[in-house]
């Protein structure tokens, strides 16, 4: 099984939309008391004219990852932590003995923390993605995964002169360079050490060339998608359409709220909705091998639960290929919970 598969899904939450107009593309004043982006403990990040992102300031959710092996029963393959936070926005880099300066403004990041292993292959992997006041870029998400497989990328959108773009990089393994540090020791002794042509540690991967292209206004990464369900269960909306890029990807992504109910997991049982995940290529789009599987390597159909005012998400259900074999079904429950917003809580046992 493929837990990397597993990881992307979670972030999820949002209070009760504010009436006061905010202008500008970010977080644009440092907080404080009644800064008008801190809004029942959850900062607002205005995006132009379309539906706001919510950033709880210090909250940290922790899943467990389960996975169906049909008659042998239920295997736990992992953790996933979800977190986020809000602190000071510093622009560029200070010059040497200079202390950085203080922009006055704030940075919204979310983070994905996947652990696990399961059968030998050993997972740790984490997606970082900070919401900046600025133009360029405005959306910062960087992925570093390592273990059996090492991988980083990154992935930046806002705004070039004015144009909506997004930039993505990868990295890859050296195709052979003079670099002594990426030769391995020959088996033989009289053979020299020779550049190796593939493997799998880290330090023999380079940043590819980026990849730079026009996006839709407003485009989010993966994160981003995840914590707007959080918008349309706060601000109790029925749909809520967005784009979403995923490496150099583009996607068209409507979720739609659904059904309520209770939901039991670890940390209790809490009262849910529904959120259904809908992602189609954008008109027009080029074939380009892009080939969507399912959000976040979940094929075929997603559910995702979360409470049913704050939108913190409780449980994510769906099926992960295994290879061609077979389709395992996953769940990723809520285990504990720390910062979330107030009205985040179980149902009363009665
Ligand atoms: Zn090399
Ligand atoms: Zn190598």
């Amino acid at each position: 099984m493929t837990p990397s598969a597993l990881l992307l899904l979670l972030p999820l939450l949002a209070p009760r939309p504010a009436d006061d107009p905010v202008v500008g593309r970010a977080i644009p004043a440092l907080a404080g008391p009644g800064d008008p982006h801190l809004v029942e403990g959850s900062y607002r990040i205005q995006r132009g004219d379309e539906p706001v992102l919510w950033i709880p300031p210090g909250e940290v959710l922790e899943f467990q990852v389960e996975v169906d092996l049909g008659i042998l029963g239920e295997a736990s393959v992992g953790t996933v932590t979800m977190s986020s936070g809000v602190e000071p926005f510093v622009a560029g880099l200070p010059m040497p003995g200079q202390a950085p300066a203080e922009s006055g403004r704030l940075v919204g990041w979310v983070r994905t923390v996947a652990r696990g292993g399961h059968l030998g292959y050993e997972l740790d992997h984490s997606i970082t993605t900070r919401f900046l006041p600025q133009d360029w870029p405005s959306v910062l998400n960087l992925e570093v995964q390592t273990g059996s497989e090492n991988r980083k990328r990154e992935l930046k959108i806002g705004l070039v002169d004015g144009a909506w773009t997004g930039n993505y990089r990868g990295n890859s393994h050296c195709p052979g360079c003079d670099r002594l540090e990426h030769f391995v020791k020959a088996t033989l002794p009289w053979n020299d050490d020779y550049h190796c042509k593939k493997c799998k540690r880290a330090e023999h991967r380079l940043w590819d060339e980026p990849m730079e292209f026009a996006v839709p206004p407003e485009t989010v990464d993966v994160l981003g998608a995840i914590y707007l369900a959080r918008t349309l269960v706060r601000e109790e909306r029925d749909t809520l359409a967005l784009h979403m890029l995923q490496k150099e990807n583009l996607w068209d992504v409507t979720l739609t709220r659904g059904v309520s109910g209770n939901v039991k997991v670890p940390a209790g049982t809490f009262a849910c909705r529904e959120v259904q995940l809908g992602v189609s290529q954008p008109e027009g789009a080029e074939g380009g091998g892009a080939k969507f599987s399912g959000l976040f390597g979940i094929k075929g159909s997603i559910k995702i639960w979360v409470h049913e005012s704050t939108g913190v998400p409780v449980l994510i259900e769906g099926d992960v290929p295994l290879g061609d074999i077979m389709d395992l079904h996953a769940r990723i429950k809520l285990a504990s919970y720390l910062g979330t917003p107030e009205a985040f809580g179980v149902v009363d046992a009665k």
